[in-house]
C-alpha cells in the first residue's frame, strides 16, 4: 500500500506544456513507491518556496572512495523528524555505462527491477559524464544495491575531485564517420587508470571523451579534459552512385547552396569535369554527366559538413587516426573553453598506438595532480602556467599545427625568426673578428 499523493500544483503545470514532462514519469513511479510520494512532496515544497532542501554528507560502498552522491533532506519538523521521511535519503550511485551505451533489452529490463528493489526506480540514462544515474536509494540499501550491480558486471564511476566516468559515441558500431575503435580507446583509457576514479585524489575532476569524429557526438571539445577525436589524414573518400543519387534527389541548386557553399574554407569547388585538377590532394566525384564536385583536401579542416549533407557520397579517408585537445570545460573560472589541439595527428590502430595513447593519458593525469591548484581544471591550469610550460611538462614537442581554432592562433609563430637568424650570423660574424 503506498501512500496518498501530495497535492503538487506547481508540479501539475509542468505537464501542461508541449512536451513529455519529467513530472509524468515521477508520477508514474509513484504509483507503488513512498519514496517517489515523499519526493515529489518535497519537490512541491522547494517550487513552492524557491529554495532547495537537500544537503550533502558521506556514503559510499565498500573499498571505493567515491561514487554515490548523498542526498539527506533539510526539511524537518519542529522535533526534527523529516517532513518527508520515505524521501529523507535520495542518494545516487554513478554506474559506468558500457562503451558506446551499448545494452540489450535485458539488461535495462534487469537495470529497472534492480532500481525498483532497492532504489526509487528512477534512472537516468546518461549523466553529462556518461554515468548511469541511479537516482533515490537510502543510505542502507546503497551497499546491497552495488553488490548486485556489481554481480552484473557493472562498476562505479567517479564523483568528486577524480577521474569521471567517461563517454565514447556509438562510433564504429554503427557509424560510417567513425576513424578509429572509440570503445577500445575509452577501456584502455579508463581501465589503465581507474584508480583515480575509485579513490578521488585529484585536485578536481578530470574528464575523458572519445568522439570518432569531428561531429564530436559526445561533446568532448567542449566538455572534456582530454578530447580524444577521430580524424583523418588522406583525401575525402567518394562514392559517385551515392553522389549521383544525391543529385538526383536534391538537385544541383541544394549542392550548391546547402554543401560547396557552406564549406568553411572553401575546399569545395564545381566543376567542369573535363577540368578538374589532377594535382595532389584534389579528389572529385561526378554529380552529373558533365560537372564534378571537386575537393582541395589540403584545404579541408575535416568540419564533416560536406560528409554529413552527402551521406554515403563523401566519407573519410582511409589514413585514420586521432587528433588529441586539452582544456576543454563548458564553464569555468576564465569562461568557457573549448579543447586547444595539442596532437594535430596519432594513428591509434595497433596495440602499440593505444599504448602510446594510455602513456600519454597517464602523463596529462600526473601533471595535472602535480600542478593544477585546487579546484582547478586542466583548462584553468594550462591557462594559468601558460601552453608551453603544459607542452614541456607532458614531454609534448611544439607544432606549429597546434590550434585553438582552425586557420587562428598558431602558437608557434614564425614571425621574426629570419631576423633572429640574421642576428645571430652578424654576432658570429664580429665574434669571428
Ligand atoms: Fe569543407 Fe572539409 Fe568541411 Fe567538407 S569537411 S565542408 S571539404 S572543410
Amino acid at each position: 500500500m503506498t501512500k496518498k499523493m501530495y497535492d503538487t500544483p506547481m508540479l501539475d503545470q509542468l505537464e501542461s506544456g508541449p512536451w513529455p514532462s519529467f513530472v509524468t514519469g515521477l508520477k508514474r513511479l509513484a504509483k507503488d513507491n513512498d519514496m517517489m510520494v515523499d519526493l515529489m512532496g518535497q519537490l512541491e515544497t522547494s517550487y513552492q518556496t524557491r529554495k532547495g532542501y537537500w544537503k550533502g554528507g558521506t556514503v559510499g560502498v565498500f573499498g571505493y572512495g567515491g561514487g554515490v552522491i548523498p542526498r539527506f533532506s533539510e526539511l524537518k519538523d519542529d522535533q526534527g523528524k523529516p517532513i518527508y521521511p520515505a524521501a529523507a535519503e535520495f542518494h545516487t550511485l554513478r554506474i559506468q555505462p558500457p562503451a558506446g551505451m551499448h545494452y540489450n533489452t535485458e539488461i535495462l529490463r534487469k537495470l529497472c527491477d534492480l532500481w525498483e528493489k532497492h532504489g526509487s526506480g528512477l534512472i537516468a540514462l546518461h549523466g553529462q559524464s556518461g554515468d548511469i544515474m541511479f537516482q533515490g536509494v537510502s543510505t542502507a540499501n546503497v551497499q546491497p544495491a552495488f553488490d548486485e550491480l556489481n554481480e552484473m558486471g557493472f562498476d562505479m564511476g567517479g564523483a568528486g575531485p577524480a577521474l569521471r566516468t567517461s563517454m565514447s559515441c556509438v562510433g564504429a558500431a554503427r557509424c560510417e564517420m567513425s576513424n578509429f575503435d572509440e570503445a577500445k580507446a575509452l577501456r584502455t583509457i579508463i581501465n589503465d587508470n581507474i584508480d583515480d576514479m575509485h579513490r578521488p585524489a585529484l585536485p578536481y575532476k578530470f574528464k575523458f571523451k572519445f568522439s570518432g569524429c569531428g561531429n564530436d557526438c559526445v561533446n568532448a571539445i567542449q566538455r572534456s579534459d582530454m578530447a580524444v577525436i577521430g580524424t583523418w589524414r588522406d583525401s575525402i573518400r567518394v562514392n559517385e552512385a551515392l553522389a549521383k543519387d544525391y543529385m538526383a534527389k536534391h538537385g544541383m541548386e541544394k549542392l550548391v547552396n546547402d554543401v560547396i557553399s557552406r564549406c568553411p574554407t572553401k575546399a569545395l569547388s564545381l566543376k567542369n569535369t573535363a577540368n578538374v585538377s589532377r594535382a595532389d590532394g584534389i579528389s572529385s566525384v561526378a554529380v552529373t554527366d558533365t560537372q564534378s564536385l571537386q575537393i582541395d583536401n589540403h584545404n579541408c579542416v575535416r568540419c564533416m559538413h560536406c560528409l554529413n549533407v552527402m551521406p554515403g557520397a563523401l566519407l573519410p579517408g582511409t589514413d585514420k587516426g586521432v587528433s588529441i585537445l586539452v582544456g576543454g570545460k563548458s564553464v569555468l573560472k576564465i569562461g568557457a573553453t573549448m579543447g586547444t589541439m595539442v596532437v594535430p595527428f596519432m594513428k591509434l590502430e595497433s596495440d602499440e598506438d593505444f599504448e602510446a595513447l594510455a602513456t600519454l593519458s597517464r602523463s596529462i593525469i600526473d601533471f595535472f595532480a602535480e600542478n593544477a591548484l585546487e579546484h582547478e581544471r586542466t583548462g584553468e591550469m594550462i591557462d594559468r602556467i601558460g601552453l608551453v610550460n603544459f607542452l614541456e611538462g607532458v614531454g609534448i614537442d611544439i607544432d606549429a599545427n597546434m590550434v585553438l581554432e582552425p586557420r587562428s592562433n598558431p602558437y608557434v609563430r614564425t614571425d621574426g625568426w629570419d631576423e633572429e637568424v640574421e642576428k645571430a650570423a652578424e654576432h658570429k660574424r664580429k665574434i669571428a673578428g
